[in-house]
């Protein structure tokens, strides 16, 4: 199997479980328990505390809260914040945000806030004047991601913060979550008051993230109950998860071989768009301005599901662009929030690499699809 869908999700690094598994068998006490057993708990929790917030360059180790994915970040950043602040309702995000913020920020505004929209153009870009704009002395929050998972496109986040700053008193969300383990992240210096991260995209397993809460902004707790999280985030902590997040993070930090997977994607990307003439990039040409990892690129006039299905029969994993909407016929939001045509959107592929992949594995891909596509364009002829 030839996996590149590593924005949907990613395998757990081999350290990882290693760093883990310790706390699935004799390491089982309660972190809140005084003794012994307990205490090495909550020294492996605060281990892994201390090594989320040096992958995001956060200032203070409590800045980070651990929650159990990025959706739970998100929701807890932008509906905790509803709740803390009932009189500041004006909410400003993107159209192509990921559902746990896009979703989310529908359902607020069905409940009494007004959330703008900032658009984006054919390359997946914002306008930073729409955002100076909109934004208003009783904006309350703006929520802007940092890497699109489907497409890559990277939303210039300090840029963003400091329009954000000058013309407003909002607090600033982030969701980093495909941006994590893939490029270089500084909490310390960018003004972001909080940023969402799910483990399971850089090789921790499913079912942990974390919060960043800058020191001084509130957010009522997410779960009320025993006080763990500082108060924050109840319910018993899960340490193994939070033992491989930290693992995660460290491993990523320490990862040298970004280069390497951002020439096979280079050449992963060229190679499509030379073979096919009716291939076509979605996202911005601009690689500086994508993701190192993700290739969107549209067939036009053949049917996405189609490719996918077919080049799964061939054993390579790829992905028609949001997990989310795999099973759906309709075409991404994000691809129409970009005006992408239909007959292009529904020929979109995306192809997202990760730390295991190999130039073998690409140059197997690139006959897969070949070969695909021209069983495809015999058929429609
Ligand atoms: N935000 C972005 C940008 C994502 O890509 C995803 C998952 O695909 C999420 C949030 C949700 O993360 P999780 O699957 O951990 O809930």
């Amino acid at each position: 199997m030839i996996y590149l869908d590593n924005n949907a999700t990613t395998q757990v690094a081999p350290e990882v479980f290693a760093a883990m598994e310790p706390y699935l068998k004799d390491a089982y006490g309660n972190p809140s328990s005084a003794h012994a057993l307990g205490r090495r708990m909550r020294t492996a929790v605060d281990h892994a505390r201390a090594q989320v917030a040096e992958l995001l360059g956060a200032n203070d180790t409590d800045e980070i809260a651990f929650t159990s994915c990025g959706s739970e970040s998100d929701n807890w950043a932008i509906g905790g914040f509803v709740e803390q602040n009932p009189n500041r309702r004006h909410l400003i995000t993107t159209r192509v945000e990921h559902e746990a913020v896009r979703n989310l920020c529908e359902h607020l505004a069905q409940i009494g806030c007004e959330v703008t929209w900032l658009e984006v153009d054919r390359n997946g870009e914002l306008d930073l004047d729409d955002l100076r704009r909109a934004l208003r002395r009783d904006t309350g929050l703006v929520s802007v991601m940092l890497a699109n998972n489907e497409t890559g496109v990277l939303f210039p986040i300090e840029a963003i913060g400091r329009i954000v700053r000058e013309n407003s008193d909002a607090v600033f969300h982030v969701d980093g979550v495909q941006a994590v383990g893939k490029i270089p992240i500084n909490l310390r210096a960018w003004p972001v008051d909080l940023f969402s991260v799910s483990g399971h995209k850089f090789h921790a397993p499913k079912g942990v993230g974390a919060l960043y809460i800058r020191n001084g902004i509130k957010l009522p707790p997410f779960i009320i109950g025993g006080g763990q999280e500082r108060g924050r985030r109840s319910g018993t902590e899960a340490v193994p998860n939070i033992v491989a997040l930290g693992r995660a993070c460290q491993l990523a930090h320490q990862f040298s071989e970004h280069q390497r997977i951002s020439d096979l994607r280079d050449q992963l990307e060229d190679e499509i768009l030379t073979r096919f003439p009716f291939a076509r990039l979605n996202g911005v040409a601009d690689r500086s301005k994508r993701l190192p990892n993700t290739s969107n690129i549209s067939f036009e006039g053949l049917d996405g599901p189609e490719i996918l299905r077919m080049l799964d029969d061939a054993g390579v994993c790829v992905s028609t662009g949001s997990a989310c909407n795999a099973e759906s016929r309709e075409t991404s939001g994000v691809l129409r929030a970009m005006n992408v045509p239909y007959d292009l959107a529904r020929g979109a592929i995306r192809f997202s690499l990760g730390r295991y992949n190999s130039a073998p594995e690409t140059d197997q891909t690139l006959d897969a699809l070949s070969e695909t596509v021209a069983r495809l364009v015999n058929t429609a002829l």
